[in-house]
């Protein structure tokens, strides 16, 4: 009989044959397959159904053409993505991603890691990510509307409220969703379930911008909990400020914690006196400026550039990296451990490095992973689908009540896993085994399709 160990490295390297220049991709693959070994020894009917194969073929993986016209009149092309990855327990569902450096291993990495975190929300959302390698930053809004509209033209055609939902990611915020939608509309009529993050005057939800951020804060405060602890009086390093890395600083702050840094890709910013919310908004969200530009308004904050110091040198009692996959590798967890970090919240997709997260479990850190800890914002999204489904808007009170609960359902399912199958404490093993299960079992009862 095949055992879980030889079913598992058998299609690892048969999936790192054939994507073999996907690095992010077979990264995060290879997370999740060393954690099922323990699933397919329990349940070796998946092996004979060859469930892991299945899933880590994407259903449909979609590119195209961009073609935009920009403010000079210079005829631009950027390549647009969509990767359907698993529909087994809903509607693909995820996110777009407006950056550079996406690539098609980029997005088949997060699409990857969508289909666990969807499944964790207890919510009936398959996995689906897309994007494109246009750089938001430096565009006017009319570049970026036009972008925007030659994006849609042809996303349009492969989604729809109950095929494929996206929203937003990293560049893609409240203003393209916006423009997205607009275009969608102009092509399809209104079907406010076909995105989700939308404004509140045409059928976004309240708590959507603040929950990815107040999700991460909630599940870190279930992980402080089973150690004793709580947020009062600690100190915390956030990386990033974009939508996560703001609403996860201010949920802190609301439950007792200080954050003291925040960063972007120019460098990061160091304020002993806690990061200044209001700044930090006024900074990111109305000018989009860079982040050196918070001393002027605070003088005795330091600003170190990209390229020196590691954010993650500075000391703390929590880290919450929510900026971007691979921003945390082996030295920068070395030196969070020894400075005495007690958990470690992924805000952001992968922030963490495999060897990163080796260092902080075999430290004893708690380390709540991406697909986990971040799960809160896909999971106000599916409850945006439930509004618009609906026709009515729920308070920002109940909405918020609804994610701190899943929140809570997220850790205690991911932590029962990790007991169940061995390793308590080991909320990366728990959250995949958790999060492939309920998959493995829709697509056993729906055969072989
Ligand atoms: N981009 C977010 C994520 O990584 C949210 C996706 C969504 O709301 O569909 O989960």
């Amino acid at each position: 009989m095949t055992t879980g160990k030889e079913y598992v490295t058998a299609v690892f390297e048969k999936v790192k044959a054939q994507n073999s220049h996907e690095a992010e991709f077979l990264q995060a693959v290879e997370e999740v397959f060393d954690s099922l070994i323990p699933v397919f020894d329990k349940y070796p009917e998946y092996i004979e159904e060859n469930i892991l194969e299945r899933l880590v073929e994407p259903e449909r993986v979609l590119s195209f053409r961009v073609p935009w016209v920009d403010d000079r009149g210079q005829v631009q092309v950027n390549r647009g993505y969509r990767v359907q990855f698993s529909s087994a327990i809903g509607p693909y569902k995820g996110g777009l991603r407006f950056h550079p450096s996406v690539n098609q291993s980029i997005i088949k990495f997060l699409g990857f890691e969508q289909i666990f975190k969807n499944s964790l929300t207890g919510l009936p959302i398959g996995g689906g990510k897309g994007g494109s390698n246009f750089d938001p930053k430096g565009k006017s809004d009319n570049e970026v509307m036009r972008f925007t509209q030659s994006f849609m033209t042809e996303l349009q055609k492969y989604i729809g409220p109950d095929i494929d939902v996206p929203a937003g990611d990293i560049g893609v915020g409240g203003r393209e969703i916006g423009y997205l939608f607009g275009q969608y509309k102009r092509l399809n009529g209104y079907k406010n379930g076909v995105l989700t993050g939308k404004g509140l005057t045409y059928g976004g939800s309240l708590a959507r911008t603040e929950a990815t951020g107040y999700g991460a804060v909630y599940f870190a405060e279930q992980m402080l909990k089973a150690r004793g602890e709580g947020f009062a009086g600690k100190t915390a390093v956030v990386s990033g400020s974009g939508n996560v890395a703001i609403y996860a600083t201010e949920k802190l702050h609301a439950l007792g914690a200080k954050v003291i840094a925040v960063s972007d890709s120019s460098g990061y910013v160091y304020d002993k006196e806690g990061i200044n919310l209001e700044t930090l908004k006024q900074l990111k969200e109305v000018e989009r400026a860079r982040i050196v530009k918070y001393t002027e308004h605070h003088p005795n904050a330091v600003f170190t550039p990209a390229g020196g110091d590691s954010i993650w040198t500075i000391k703390a009692d929590l880290a919450f990296p929510c900026a971007t996959q691979n921003e945390l590798n082996a030295a920068d967890a070395k030196a969070l451990v020894a400075n005495g970090v007690i958990a470690v919240t992924e805000g952001a997709n992968m922030p963490s490095t495999l060897e990163a997260i080796e260092i902080f479990l075999e430290a004893g850190v708690s380390f709540g992973p991406a697909k986990a800890a971040n799960a809160g914002g896909v999971a106000v999204s599916a409850l945006e689908m439930a509004q618009n489904s609906q026709r009515t808007p729920w308070t920002f009170e109940e909405v918020d009540s609804k994610l701190y609960q899943i929140m809570k359902a997220i850790y205690t399912n991911s932590a029962a896993a990790a007991k169940e199958f061995g390793e308590e404490g080991n909320l990366v093993l728990g959250a995949n085994i958790a999060g492939f299960l309920k998959v493995a079992q829709a697509m056993s009862a729906q055969g072989v399709v």
